[in-house]
């Protein structure tokens, strides 16, 4: 695996934390990397765990050592990771560390145990880790990385050291896609459109990127035919896919939405997410007064709310857009 540090971007005081760890050797029980999901808080977790793990006496993670071709590898068995199975990280997956928890280092120099999107463990097994956390296997290191959506139980917290992850500006985000090769155009727009989270960014780049944005755009769009074809045509693509990539296509009509008012209230094109659609925002703004926006804004919002609540996702979407599509004659 590649230790060049400046592959991690931004994120000065998180990485300055990580290497003094490694750098005294004085790692704490358990570490939680909390920010936005995205942004690459797994990235530096995974290198603090070849770090810890890594059997060289110099800087650590060396990269050559065999632990780290291990861990490179993802092969290393002193390396548990723990992750939702489905919707939750269920009692069943943390009671398992127990027996983790009783094995001695396989390669030699410690062993790290990480769970990735802690914030949804069950109640029950956030309860079951901590038991693990209040009295710590020796040798066995714990990183929990949770993301924005849900908070931990304040047992949990109080049990570990937290390092925060915070958004990177969108300029900075830009230049380093650039850095790393990505067309100048692309680039701009991917910085804009992930909120500063490098990982969100990648995604949008990769050539299936901008699907869901894109197909928020057509759901924008076929609000405004005057048949509702469309309309039952985009809720059936849309109340097939997954929850989360139905929040995410929703996530981005947000995001045009506020374009929409952006264009608007003419404030410039520094200010929009979305860069490359200017002439279709343009040609929607007649039909997308203001007040249509920010009412749209909270339809959106509580739409999400009612998918992620586990409401029917079908009806719905159906609701959102036929009150999006009736506008004004119920919203005013
Ligand atoms: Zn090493």
């Amino acid at each position: 695996m590649s230790m060049n540090w400046d592959e991690i971007v931004g994120h000065q005081d998180a990485v300055s934390i990580v290497k003094a760890m490694l750098s005294t050797d004085k790692i704490p029980h358990a570490l939680l990397f909390a920010g936005p999901a995205g942004i690459g808080k797994r990235l530096l977790a995974d290198r603090l765990a070849a770090g810890i793990l890594c059997s060289n006496d110099g800087e650590k993670p060396c990269g050559q050592c065999h632990s780290c071709l291990l861990f490179g590898r993802k092969a290393h068995p002193d390396f548990t990771q723990v992750a939702p199975d489905g919707v939750s990280i269920k009692i069943d997956q943390i009671r398992l560390l127990k027996n983790v928890a009783a094995l001695t280092p396989a390669v030699g120099a410690g062993r790290v145990c990480l769970i990735e999107d802690a914030e949804l463990m069950t109640v029950q097994a956030a309860n079951s880790l901590l038991k693990l956390l209040e009295e710590p296997p020796p040798g066995l290191i714990f990183i929990l990385i949770a993301g924005t959506s849900k908070p931990l139980l304040p047992t949990i917290l109080s049990r570990c050291r937290k390092v925060a992850f915070h958004p990177l500006s969108a300029t900075m985000l830009e230049q380093a896609l650039v850095d790393k090769g990505y067309p100048p155009a692309a680039a701009a727009i991917a910085a804009r459109l992930s909120g500063g989270r490098m990982g969100k960014a990648l995604t949008l780049l990769a050539p299936e990127g901008l699907v869901s944005r894109d197909m928020a755009l057509q759901l924008l769009a076929s609000i405004q035919q005057v048949d509702m074809s469309g309309v039952w045509e985009q809720t059936t693509k849309l109340a097939g896919l997954e929850t989360k990539k139905i929040v995410t296509v929703l996530e981005f009509f947000l995001y045009l939405l506020r374009d929409l008012l952006v264009v608007a209230g003419q404030y410039g094109q520094q200010l929009l997410y979305n860069i490359d659609c200017v002439q279709e925002l343009a040609d929607l703004v007649p039909a997308w007064p203001e007040s249509r926006s920010m009412a749209a804004v909270t339809a959106v919002k509580n739409t999400i709310r009612a998918i992620e609540g586990n409401a029917n996702t079908r009806l719905a979407l159906e609701e959102l857009l036929i009150n999006l599509k009736d506008w004004p004659e119920k919203g005013e």
